[in-house]
């Protein structure tokens, strides 16, 4: 199917009902495997991080990672979920060379954690609760790349090359409940949800969930119903979309695509998708009538996992604010709108503002330096805002500078200039480039008369009332002080001399 047969955004919600279930894929962060000792540290060369357990050799036994489990569970707990007191790792059994034991150890249908919930705030407020059908330990494969054709594709390769580094490392997965009730919001909604599930992993320190890196996937699953119908329709799954924005399009496109077919009188066949960056389309993967059979069965080699009650209320005891409460708590200290709070997350500026201000600046002034001219500068150089060679607390000190009159806006601006340049620290850049503000009274005075001789029609047009026309006067005092002025002194100043009320 092309983009063009699709139906209409609008016209798609005016008959059918949206229902969608997002599953995702989280890479933790552990030293080591989920169960064997091998690193999991990333850019070793290939085959270099594995041995007998993650390439499943005969004989060869798995352990559990207890800091995998422990990671599981305070996902769970932060999720709002049940923690079992009593679960087993299962083995789904299928063969793919990327998979070494021809069987990949994962939960079935005793997951670690069940029935909880995220809320996710949408962009104009709205709280929309997700819920949780289940976490899951599992690992994950290793990596294969297809070598000699066009398109990075098996189709066309010559030969295929395979790295086991990342075969064993630990994910959970975490599924939905079908979310209902989204209406024209859903694709919305499962962006957010996903934005806030990656920003509460990210809190809780178990995984960095950079989607670029792969360290967090999601599926999107979704199928329509005719309006005011109970049963849900049959469900599309486009796998392995792996950014914010592919997860809204995948599911935008789901919606036009499935309308299409329902409202031609065809019906959805439940298969797997691929998305595809370029036009946001999805295309047809494997059919689900024909995938195969897992053949779960409990995993004979490793033990149960029974986290102690007391284990579990010592990790519910470690868990951070949740996001959403902490970005509300932030926005209400910062007392910025809603609107701006979300331009402070998309620069992924949070963390900077609050360690400036833990550094001694004022909210709106480290917001004011980290949205804009940091902003601007990080955007030049195509890197993100924490990669600029400047730290919360030398914006901080900026601030400072500024607060006590030692620098006025132009002159801080030069001082990040050159801390960015990496001339030293604020105050060394201050004093190499002799960037403070001239508030020698005397001096400036002459810079005033000056400017005042300088230009008798503008000085005239002031006595006479125009105190407008005083700009003219600052800027040549400006000027004459290479920015170095206090722009507001000099005007008080000039109205001073000039024997005109202020
Ligand atoms: P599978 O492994 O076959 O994909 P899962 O239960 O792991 O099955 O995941 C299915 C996901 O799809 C869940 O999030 C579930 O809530 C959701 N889901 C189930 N039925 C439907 C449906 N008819 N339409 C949309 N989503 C659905
Ligand atoms: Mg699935
Ligand atoms: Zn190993």
């Amino acid at each position: 199917m092309t983009v063009t047969e699709l139906v209409s955004y609008d016209e798609a919600l005016a008959s059918y009902d949206p229902v969608m279930g997002l599953e995702v894929h989280v890479e933790l962060g552990t030293r080591t495997k989920m169960f064997c000792g091998c690193s999991t540290a990333l850019g070793a060369d290939a085959n270099s991080q594995v041995c007998p357990t993650c390439l499943g050799l005969p004989g060869a036994l798995p352990v559990v990672n207890k800091s995998g489990v422990e990671s599981a569970i305070r996902i769970g707990l932060a999720l709002h979920c049940e923690i079992a007191e009593w679960c087993r790792f299962a083995r789904k059994n299928y063969f793919y060379p990327d998979m070494p034991k021809n069987f990949q150890t994962s939960q079935y249908d005793e997951p670690i954690a069940f029935d909880g919930y995220l809320d996710v705030q949408l962009e104009d407020g709205e709280v929309f609760r997700v819920e949780i059908e289940r976490a899951h330990m599992e690992e994950d494969t290793g990596k294969s790349t297809h070598v000699g054709g066009a398109t990075g594709r098996i189709h066309g390769a010559s030969h295929s090359l395979l790295d086991y580094n990342r075969a064993g490392i630990p994910l959970i997965e975490i599924v939905t409940k079908p979310i209902v009730g989204a209406g024209e919001r859903a694709p919305e909604v499962a962006k957010a949800y996903v934005a806030e599930l990656r920003e509460l992993i990210k809190a809780l320190g178990v995984s960095e969930a950079r989607m670029e890196m792969g360290q967090m996937r999601c599926d999107v699953n979704l199928s329509l119903r005719p309006k005011g119908r109970e049963a849900f329709g049959t469900r599309s799954e486009t796998k392995n979309v792996n950014s914010l924005r592919s997860v809204e399009r995948a599911a935008r496109f789901e919606i036009q695509r499935h309308a299409a077919v329902l409202s031609s009188g065809g019906s959805i066949v439940q298969e797997t998708r691929h998305f595809h960056e370029e036009d946001g389309s999805t295309t047809s993967g494997r059919v689900k009538e024909e995938a195969e059979d897992y053949r779960y069965f409990p995993e004979p080699d490793l033990v149960p996992v029974a986290p102690s009650r007391e284990w579990v209320e010592e990790l519910r005891g470690t868990l951070p604010e949740l996001p959403r409460v902490r970005r509300n708590r932030l926005r209400e200290e910062w007392g910025i709108t809603e609107h701006e709070m979300q331009s402070v997350l998309n620069a992924g500026a949070v963390d900077l503002i609050v360690a400036t201000v833990d550094a001694g600046a004022p909210a709106d002034q480290a917001r004011k330096w980290w949205m804009g001219e940091l902003a601007r500068r990080a955007n030049e150089d195509g890197v993100e805002l924490p990669a600029l060679s400047i730290t919360p607390e030398q914006v901080a000190r900026v601030c400072a500078l500024v607060a006590e009159g030692s620098l006025n806006d132009k002159l801080a601006r030069q001082t990040i200039e050159g801390v960015l340049a990496g001339e030293g620290t604020p105050d060394e850049v201050v004093d190499k480039r002799g960037l403070k503000v001239v508030s020698d009274e005397g001096a400036l005075g002459t810079a005033v008369d000056e400017a005042i001789a300088g230009n008798p029609d503008v000085a005239e047009k002031i006595r006479g009332g125009k105190v407008a026309a005083a700009g003219a006067l600052v800027g040549a005092v400006m000027k004459a002080t290479r920015g170095q002025a206090d722009a507001a002194r000099v005007k008080e100043m000039i109205m001073e001399k000039l024997g005109v009320e202020g």
